[in-house]
C-alpha cells in the first residue's frame, strides 16, 4: 500500500518512521531539508509539494500545528486535492478542531475521499515505541479502513464517534493535563517555599491522593532534574486548551477552570516563546513564585 504522510515534526517523524517499516511511504515536510534527512534515515519517497506525495497514494496522513495549516494544504495547484484520487482514505493526526475538519470531511467527500481525524495521544516516547492511543472520528466503514493504517503507530485505536469526535476528545484530555499542569506547580512551588524538599514533597503526593501523570511520571523527570527537554511545544497545548473551551461553549458547559487556564496558559506562552515545552509552564510558575521545584 502507499502512504502519504505530511508533517516531519515531533511527533510526526517517529509515526512515519514506523509506517515506513511497513508501507511505500512518500513524506512531505514544509522545510524539505527535514523530509530529505528522513528519506536518508528511512525507506521514503520525497515529495516536493503536497500533491506530489498524494500522487498514488491510497492513505495520506497529515500531522501538523492546528487544522488550519492542513485546511491550507489542500488547495492550489500544487495541493492535496489535486493529486488525491476518489477512493483515497485521508487520517489527519493533528490535535485539530472539530468544525474544521467537518468542513474538511464535506469538502473530501465531494471528491470520493474518506476522512477521519483521528489525534494521538502517549508523547514523543509513545510514538518512538509505536504505542501511541488514536482517537478517530469518523463513520464506522472508514474506521474498518483505518483501524490497520493506525496499529502500525498506535496501540489503543478507539472509534470515538463521527467526525470531530476524535479531535474533541483529544482537546478534553490535553485540557485536564493543562489544568493539572498548573496546578501541580502551584501546590509544589508552595510546598518548597514552606520548607519541605522538592523531592520529598513528589514523593509523598505520590504515595498520596493528590498523584497524577505529572506528578508521578513528568515532573520527576523533567522539573526536579530542571532539564526541560522540548518534546511538545507549550504553544500547542495553549491551543488544545483553546479548542477544548471552543467545545464546552458550544455545549453549553459552564466553563471556568478551562477559562482560567487558557489565559495563564496564553500568558506563560507569551513570555516563553513558541518554542517552549510544555512543562516549561512549572518554569513560569517557578519565576512568578520566586523559588526552584529541585530535587
Ligand atoms: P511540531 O511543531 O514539532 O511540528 C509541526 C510540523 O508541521 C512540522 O513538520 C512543520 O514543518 C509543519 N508545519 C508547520 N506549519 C506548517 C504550515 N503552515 N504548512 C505546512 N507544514 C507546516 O509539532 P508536533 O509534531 O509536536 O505536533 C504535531 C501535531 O501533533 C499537533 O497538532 C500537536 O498538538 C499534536 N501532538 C503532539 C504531541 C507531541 O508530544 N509533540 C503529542 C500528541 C499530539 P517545518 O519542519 O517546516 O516547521
Amino acid at each position: 500500500m502507499n502512504i502519504a504522510f505530511l508533517g516531519l515534526g515531533a511527533i510526526g517523524w517517529p509515526m512515519a518512521a514506523h509506517l515506513a517499516q511497513k508501507y511505500q511511504l512518500a513524506v512531505y515536510n514544509r522545510t524539505t531539508a527535514r523530509a530529505r534527512d528522513f528519506a536518508a534515515r528511512r525507506p521514503a519517497r520525497v515529495a516536493e509539494t503536497p500533491r506530489s506525495a498524494a500522487e498514488g497514494a491510497e492513505v495520506v496522513i497529515t500531522c501538523l500545528p492546528t487544522s488550519r495549516e492542513v485546511e491550507a494544504l489542500l488547495a492550489g495547484s500544487n495541493g492535496l486535492l489535486a493529486g488525491l484520487r476518489p477512493g483515497a482514505l485521508f487520517l489527519d493526526c493533528t490535535s485539530g478542531d472539530p468544525a474544521t475538519s467537518r468542513r474538511i470531511a464535506e469538502r473530501l467527500a465531494e471528491q470520493g475521499i474518506a476522512f477521519a481525524d483521528a489525534p494521538v495521544s502517549g508523547g514523543t516516547n509513545g510514538a518512538e515505541a509505536g504505542t501511541l492511543t488514536v482517537m478517530v472520528g469518523c463513520d464506522d466503514a472508514t474506521f474498518n479502513r483505518a483501524r490497520p493504517v493506525l496499529a502500525a503507530v498506535g496501540k489503543r485505536i478507539e472509534h470515538m464517534g463521527p467526525v470531530g469526535t476524535g479531535h474533541a476528545m483529544k482537546a478534553v484530555n490535553n485540557a485536564l493535563l493543562a489544568v493539572n499542569i498548573l496546578a501541580v506547580g502551584e501546590g509544589l512551588a508552595a510546598l518548597v517555599k514552606a520548607g519541605v524538599p522538592a523531592r520529598t514533597a513528589v514523593d509523598v503526593l505520590n504515595a498520596s491522593s493528590g498523584r497524577s501523570f505529572v506528578s508521578e511520571a513528568l515532573v520527576p523527570e523533567r522539573v526536579l532534574t530542571g532539564e526541560w527537554p522540548r518534546t511538545f511545544r507549550l504553544a500547542l497545548l495553549d491551543k488544545d486548551v483553546g479548542i477544548a473551551g471552543s467545545l464546552l461553549q458550544e455545549a453549553d458547559v459552564p466553563a471556568a477552570l478551562l477559562e482560567l487556564t487558557g489565559r495563564l496558559l496564553t500568558q506563560a506562552r507569551a513570555e516563553l516563546g513558541e518554542q517552549a515545552d510544555y512543562l516549561e509552564a512549572i518554569r513560569w510558575i517557578e519565576g512568578r513564585a520566586g523559588v526552584e521545584i529541585r530535587g
